[in-house]
């Protein structure tokens, strides 16, 4: 590219060839219009060529034929009514003969009915027989004639018909007495032709010129908006906009653009929550290590220190590094669940089973504010699943349902299955939790009442953690509430498992 300041821009050059090999390969939606433009509009221009050609040469041909034809058929009369078949020294005759010939640039043969020529304009073959399947032919009455485009010449046999009139039946007839065969040239065409086609070379070779730069700018100009559509993503791609696109000119433009933005929206929404995540770890990590450092700094300022407040200091400090592992576990936990086609040790196992266990393990906790925990199986249920992932997700809903429950109360679990999936209900009677947030508890670090949730021990992963589970064996959650009332969780399981197994 030649810069303003005169010198080669070597930067712009490789953009340029881009630009240049962009254009005229073939898979480019500019190429394939310019193709499409430039052939649709030099078929016609190449048909209308040789089609003038053609008929000009057709007609001119036609003319040259009937013309002489005409002529002849005037001779042929004259050469009955001098008997020149009989005697040749017609002086008018062999003028009229003579003329014809140099004026068509041809020859004149006339034959006798005994297939002899009597008279040749070239004077060459007089005296000869000649039987051609032309001269008999016309001996028969027929006219032939026949155009040799190769060597310019027409050839033509015409009869020389005697016309007898009998009075006294009042009948005529026509004997044909000889044959005239002429061949005449057809140089004056074949030049005019040339001529012809020439100028129509010039003038296809013009509308080539046109047409091209009719398809360059016709194929540049549909493919405009396509171009548009690739410089707002490069302007998106290189961080100057952030703005969603719009490129309404075509239809086609449009959905690509929507498409574009639907992405572009779903990739800021990730961004946004993984920074979310990212200041929420940092808060949940951070919060317990500020407990720590403030209960050993007061520890350290005081002199002195009574037993019993140090022991009390040093448990609150277990305490918080107690949640600070369990905020990591829980964390580490994810990262596992989220790793993509994170696999499962699936087989058999009695789902009965797992559950008992899991409130077997969870009822001294119950026990602490007086919950009853309740199991109901309507049947022994088999299915294929991860047992120790399966029990983690377990143990989070019914902890949750232990949690978030009051005084007294209760937690059912019921399990029952149907030819496909196994169903597992956790209700309890706890406080219930609002509608507005059914949607967000499966997010990272949600809870409804932050503090209520963090003096319980609460995470606020446990849910994230429970709900991947489910859903690695293609499973669903869903969730019933009211506030003060209750919670119930129903998870629902295949039966066999269908999705990514480790062998
Ligand atoms: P946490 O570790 O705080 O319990 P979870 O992810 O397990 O985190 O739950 C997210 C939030 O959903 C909880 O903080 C709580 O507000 C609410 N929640 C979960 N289960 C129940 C339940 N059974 N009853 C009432 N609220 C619940």
């Amino acid at each position: 590219m030649y810069s303003q300041s005169g010198e080669w821009d070597i930067i712009s050059m490789p953009r340029f060839i881009d630009k240049i090999k962009r254009i005229t390969s073939l898979r480019s939606f500019r190429a394939r219009i310019f193709i499409v433009v430039f052939i649709v509009g030099l078929i016609p221009c190449i048909v209308l060529r040789e089609s003038i050609l053609y008929s000009y040469e057709a007609r001119a041909i036609s003319v040259r034929e009937s013309e002489v034809q005409n002529q002849l058929k005037i001779i042929a009369d004259h050469l009955i009514t001098y008997n020149y078949l009989q005697d040749q020294s017609s002086e008018a005759v062999n003028a009229e003969l003579e003329q014809l010939s140099n004026l068509y640039d041809g020859r004149v043969i006339i034959i006798n009915g005994n297939f002899k020529i009597i008279k040749d304009t070239y004077g060459i073959s007089v005296g000869k027989n000649i039987i051609s399947e032309e001269v008999i032919r016309c001996f028969k009455g027929e006219n032939a004639t026949k155009y040799d485009k190769d060597n310019g010449f027409i050839e033509m046999t015409i009869p020389i018909i005697e016309n007898i009139s009998d009075e006294i039946n009042g009948t005529e007839t026509s004997i044909v007495r000889g044959v005239m065969l002429t061949s005449v040239a057809t140089d004056t065409i074949s030049i005019t032709l040339d001529i012809l086609g020439r100028t129509a070379w010039i003038i296809e070779v013009a509308m080539l010129v046109a047409v091209f730069v009719l398809a360059m700018l016709f194929s540049g100009m549909l493919a405009k908006p396509f171009n548009k559509v690739t410089d707002a993503i490069n302007e998106v791609k290189s961080g100057y906009s952030d703005e969603a696109l719009s490129v309404p000119d075509y239809k086609e433009t449009e959905h690509i653009v929507e498409a574009f933005n639907k992405v572009l929206g779903r990739m800021r929404t990730i961004d946004q929550s993984r920074q979310e995540f990212v200041s929420n770890v940092s808060h949940e990590l951070k919060t317990p290590i500020t407990s720590i450092k403030l209960l050993a700094e007061s520890l350290l300022m005081q002199d002195d220190v009574p037993q019993e407040l140090y022991k009390e200091f040093m448990q609150d400090i277990v305490g918080e590094i107690n949640r600070e592992d369990t905020v990591i576990g829980d964390l580490l936990e994810l990262v596992k669940l989220d790793k993509t086609n994170a696999e499962l040790e699936v087989a058999d196992y009695s789902i009965n089973e797992i559950i008992e266990r899991i409130l077997k393990r969870l009822v001294p906790i119950a026990r602490q504010t007086d919950i009853e925990l309740v199991f109901e199986s309507a049947r022994e249920v088999a299915a294929q699943v991860d047992e120790v992932k399966l029990t983690l997700a377990f143990t989070n809903f019914v902890e949750n349902a232990i949690k978030y429950n009051k005084e007294h109360g209760s937690v059912h679990v019921t399990l029952d299955c149907d030819h496909q999936n196994f169903t597992v209900k956790v209700s309890d009677t706890g406080i219930g939790i609002p509608e507005e947030a059914f949607d967000r508890i499966y997010e990272r670090f949600y809870r409804v009442d932050k503090s209520h949730s963090r003096e319980i021990g609460g995470t606020g992963l446990g849910l994230a953690i429970a709900r991947n589970i489910v859903l690695m064996h293609r499973g669903t959650v869903d969730i019933e509430s009211e506030l003060d009332v209750g919670t119930t969780f129903t998870i629902t399981i295949p039966l066999i498992y269908t999705g990514y197994k480790k062998e």
